[in-house]
């Protein structure tokens, strides 16, 4: 297949499979474009829905979807539908991309998809017991479907392999890593890979002589410290639970707080529940976890809006500071995800307090840059401050094309272009 510009080019279809849902994306590559993307809900619900968008063009299917199979037909309906369609023959599409959520301590990086992938995406049930099972429905329809498209896997938690193990391992007795493999695997990794490199394309840097601190702020939130383009601590952990103060989740916790409770008549189950759909920023506020909602009651002097506000960006702080004791130095704050890029207001509550380490905010050019890629700090800051739109859809689509079709060899030879992964 040919673009326009007359260069050989790749359609990747991005699949990414959640319990009752499925997302995906078409990207061409090495374009780096998305023609464009759609999802399916409430499978396996009484009536399921299809959303497609392409600019203008939008198409809507209702009907009953019992399984992923029939999410992943109908979405191969959609894609060649005659008017509102992408593309128009499903053999357009050149490689497949899975986001998977846990590849364990088996994945460092994104792999081509065979029975021993399979296998292993099947043994780290366990320890992603709600997001594996449908990513793996996802794959393996997707070979059903389209059995003849290369397939990869791209993994949440690939990126933070490379973590030393005094940061990965708990202080608990030795045996439950050796026996239950309870260790931090930390999550987000494809999107803090991707703003990461964008973050030191866009300010012509190096991976090898920049240390960044990338904060991944959305519903779910997590920051990770990268020297020489590899993660080398995160702060989520053995599951998403840990870390930040996020939407709903609690982030970090005296463990004894859980006993204490079950003590008092909580099960486990409940407790699970309470600490990722009922705490964070909800919990905190009783009002909501958007932080649109919480900004404007703050601003009307709702109390426990401003503490949550202020809970949320106290705990953001603290991983900065005890990431930049860890890198020695640092050369960059990357923001991202839905508050990160579009939060302007919470950027600059985070980082009011952080001109000791170097970290000096130009408060009005944040604000003007909104949502907009760009460099926010003062010309004089030591570290620079970067709001870095996230697309993990296209980092996987760049993961495709780069395993299953050798890459691009142009954008490769473009030193300041380390999208394609970090070379040294
Ligand atoms: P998810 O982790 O579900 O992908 P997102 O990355 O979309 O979540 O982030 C959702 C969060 O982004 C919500 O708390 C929402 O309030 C916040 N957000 C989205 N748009 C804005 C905006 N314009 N201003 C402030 N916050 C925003």
């Amino acid at each position: 297949m040919v673009g326009l510009d007359g260069k050989e080019c790749k359609l990747i279809l991005v699949l990414n499979c959640g319990s009752s849902s499925l997302k995906y994306d078409v990207i061409r590559m090495p374009h780096r474009q998305s023609l464009g993307k759609g999802l399916v809900e409430r499978i396996g619900e009484e009536k399921g829905m299809l959303e497609q968008k392409a600019g203008e063009k939008k198409l809507l299917i209702e009907q009953h979807i019992s399984d992923h199979k029939e999410a992943l037909e109908l979405v191969v309906r959609a894609l060649t539908d005659t008017d509102e369609g992408l593309i128009s023959s499903i053999d357009e599409i050149a490689g497949i991309g899975h986001r998977v959520v846990h590849g364990g301590d088996k994945y460092a990086s994104s792999v081509t998809i065979d029975e021993d992938v399979i296998a292993a995406i099947e043994e780290f049930v366990e320890l992603a017991p709600l997001h594996n099972p449908p990513n793996l429905a996802g794959i393996r329809v997707a070979r059903e479907v389209l059995p003849k498209v290369p397939q990869v896997a791209v993994f949440d938690t690939a990126f933070h392999q490379t973590m030393p193990p005094h940061a990965y391992l708990y202080g608990l007795p030795r045996k439950f890593y050796d026996e239950f493999k309870i260790r931090r695997y930390g999550f987000h990794g494809t999107s803090h890979r991707f703003v990461s490199a964008r973050a030191l394309q866009l300010c012509r840097r190096h991976p090898t002589n920049t240390n960044l601190i990338s904060c991944h702020l959305g519903n779910g939130a997590s920051i990770t410290a990268i020297a020489h383009g590899r993660s080398i601590d995160t702060s989520m952990g053995f599951t998403p639970l840990e870390g930040l103060i996020m939407g709903t989740r609690s982030g970090d916790l005296d463990p004894a707080i859980f006993a204490y409770l079950i003590d008092r008549g909580y099960t486990s189950k409940e407790l699970i529940n309470i600490l990722n759909k009922k705490s964070g920023l909800l919990g905190l506020s009783g009002i909501s976890n958007d932080l649109r909602d919480l900004e404007s009651e703050a601003e009307n002097g709702n109390q426990l809006a401003k503490e949550a506000l202020n809970a949320y960006a106290y705990r953001v702080r603290k991983y900065i500071g005890a990431y930049a004791a860890n890198l020695v130095k640092v050369d960059m704050l990357v923001f991202t995800g839905g508050i990160g890029q579009n939060g302007w207001r919470m950027r600059e509550r985070i980082c009011h307090r952080l001109e000791n380490l170097g970290i000096c905010m130009d408060f009005r050019l944040n604000k003007e840059k909104g949502c907009k890629e760009g460099v926010v700090s003062e010309a004089y800051s030591p570290v620079t401050i970067v709001v870095i739109p996230t697309n993990e859809e296209l980092q996987i689509a760049i993961d495709v094309y780069e395993l299953a079709f050798g890459g691009d060899d142009e954008y490769r030879r473009r030193s300041s272009d380390h999208l394609v992964g970090f070379e040294e």
